[in-house]
């Protein structure tokens, strides 16, 4: 590949922002400066913004067994719409679930045949499966995801306390993070045989953020006595984060992602959105909503991913909470959703973006060469316009199935040019990708 240069962009850094140009020389950005001097191709950037590609560290794009949901092309495809470059999918809803090292290669090599973007991998931790961590590590696992309640798949069960303990133990020794849906097995399971009817306010009432914050609790006490490094996957609720963060002030190794949906949705716009907006944990009454962002803001969040979790259509029943599937599809719309309500009032600055959609990531998984927009590192960003709006119509949804409850909210920022490893891959609304992504291994640490 020739070289590029990308002409005259405010490049977004963790720390600050410059106006300069970027270089890259095949898979790599080799400089950034001002008025480099001209060759190969030339990108023009003047009046947009560079960011380093998102990376997105929670999706389940159901593939292989389950590409009938979505699909890593069709999911990569959505990422890239919305300036992702990397993503890490989760050890279910595939089928199998990856498990096993067995499971694990073959779920590689599903997705380096479909997948447009670079990805990562988690393992699974269920009960049986600690024995089977040390070669899912070789394999280049990213980490180990447990449920400590029900996952909804049967064959993913729940870690219990003692799975959880082993589990986080020899994960501390493999020197891989530990990465957790906190919900408390006994509060939902008594909740949810309590309720009758099929109504968003039953179904929240059987989520109460009670069961995040005792199971974020449990959480914290197992990764401190084990050392484990611990992630909290989409924490929901202020009162969530607080119990983390006391933890992390007593020394636990411990992470915290939160996902776009609970920083643009409260509980009563689960009413109006329908099942479309069914997720667990679930959307929260305006208070913890609240206090959520002031945890994006004052870095007590580390990161936000997506947690895409699409279903068939036929599996959100209108209407029905109780029997519809809980997941969002939003992979799409992490970075709209900053920029829309991060600087609706907030000040979200663009550099805090940076880094909680792609340097955070990068560095708290190990990933090397990626995440910041520096020489040496991959190519991988993305072009903004900040001024541009547009309200979000199914059509332009590049998942498989056009369900979102994003459909229909108007935003500001548009993504007009994805690059990854210095492809294009995606520029004006349309995917370019010419090759597949990459797997990619954690940094051995
Ligand atoms: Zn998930």
């Amino acid at each position: 590949m020739a070289d590029t240069i990308i002409r005259g962009g405010t490049i977004v850094l963790p720390e600050s922002r410059r106006t300069a140009d970027i270089r890259i020389e095949g898979e790599r950005i080799v400089e950034i400066a001002t008025e480099l001097p001209g060759g190969g191709q030339e990108i023009d950037a003047r009046g947009l913004h560079v960011f380093p590609g998102l990376m997105d560290v929670h999706v389940h794009f159901n593939e292989p067994g389950r590409t009938e949901w979505e699909g890593a092309e069709t999911g990569s495809h959505a990422l890239a719409a919305g300036g992702g470059t990397t993503f890490f999918d989760m050890p279910l809803n595939s089928s199998p679930c990856t498990v096993t090292a067995a499971a694990v290669a073959r779920k590689r090599a599903a997705l380096e045949a479909v997948s447009i973007a670079d990805f990562g991998l988690w393992g699974g931790l269920v009960p049986g499966s600690v024995a089977e961590m040390p070669d899912m590590v070789a394999e280049g696992v990213v980490g180990f995801k447990a449920f400590m309640c029900d996952s909804g798949m049967p064959e993913f069960p729940r870690a219990d306390e003692e799975t959880l303990w082993k589990g986080m133990s020899e994960a501390a020794r493999l020197r891989v993070p530990v990465a957790v849906h906190a919900e408390d097995d006994a509060i939902v399971r008594r909740l949810a045989a309590e309720v009758s009817g099929t109504t968003a306010r039953e179904f929240l009432a059987s989520r109460p953020v009670k069961a995040e914050v005792e199971a974020i609790a449990t959480a914290v006490k197992i990764a401190g006595e084990t050392g484990a490094k611990l992630h909290i996957v989409h924490v929901s609720s202020g009162r969530g984060v607080a119990t983390a963060a006391e933890a992390r002030a007593r020394g636990v190794d411990v992470s915290l992602e939160t996902c776009p949906h609970y920083l643009f949705f409260t509980d009563v716009d689960l009413e109006r959105i329908g099942v479309a907006g069914k997720c667990a944990p679930p959307l929260r009454e305006e208070a913890e909503h609240g206090e959520l962002w002031n945890a994006v803001l004052d870095r007590r969040i580390d990161l936000i991913a997506s947690d895409h979790s699409p279903c068939h259509p036929s599996l959100k029943k209108d209407g029905d909470f109780r029997a519809s599937w809980g997941g969002i599809a939003g992979v799409q719309s992490t970075l709209a959703v900053l920029l829309e309500r991060g600087f609706d009032g907030r000040r979200l600055r663009f550099e805090r973006i940076a880094s909680l959609i792609a340097a955070t990531p990068a560095e708290r998984f190990n990933i090397p060469d990626k995440g910041t927009l520096s020489a040496g590192y991959d190519a991988d960003l993305l072009l903004l316009d900040p001024s541009r709006s547009y309200t979000l119509e199914s059509r332009r949804l590049l998942q498989r199935h056009k369900i979102s409850p994003y459909v229909r909210s108007s935003f500001t920022g548009t993504v007009v040019r994805t690059i990854r490893r210095g492809e294009t891959i995606f520029a004006d609304g349309t995917i370019t990708a010419e090759t597949r992504g990459r797997f990619i291994r954690p940094r051995h640490v």
